[in-house]
């Protein structure tokens, strides 16, 4: 048996959860996309190394035809453009990271057969 929570009730519930030092629901839900689209990014991966398909970060084409001329992700076991790669080793020195649910290949599947 399930119920729906109210607003109020989930925000409580949240704010103890981050206060006993677990994530919040917001986190959780944030989390949880990250992992989805991690998923699908790792999905890709195996199909990208069957065939030619723009940058699944950026969406361009400017993907290096042979797949290990481009720049491995930091992110995911993908393979990236040149530039991607650059801005990710940048995220990294400046502590920041693009949310994975940015990417080309999550926000639009289809372009990259994934639908
Ligand atoms: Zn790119």
């Amino acid at each position: 048996m399930s119920r729906d929570w109210t607003k109020e009730e989930l925000q409580a519930a949240s704010k103890a959860m981050a206060a006993a030092g677990n994530m919040s629901y917001e986190e959780f839900c944030e989390k949880l996309n990250e992992m989805t689209a991690k998923m699908l990014i790792e999905r890709f991966a195996k199909k990208q190394r069957g065939g030619n398909y723009p940058c699944p970060c950026c969406g361009f084409e400017k993907m290096n035809s042979d797949p290990v001329r481009n720049a491995l992700s930091r992110r995911a076991n993908v393979y990236v453009c040149d530039e991607c790669g650059t801005v990710e080793a940048m995220e990294d020195y400046f502590g920041k990271e693009q949310s994975l649910t940015d990417w080309a290949v999550v926000m639009n599947p289809e372009s990259f057969d994934m639908a």
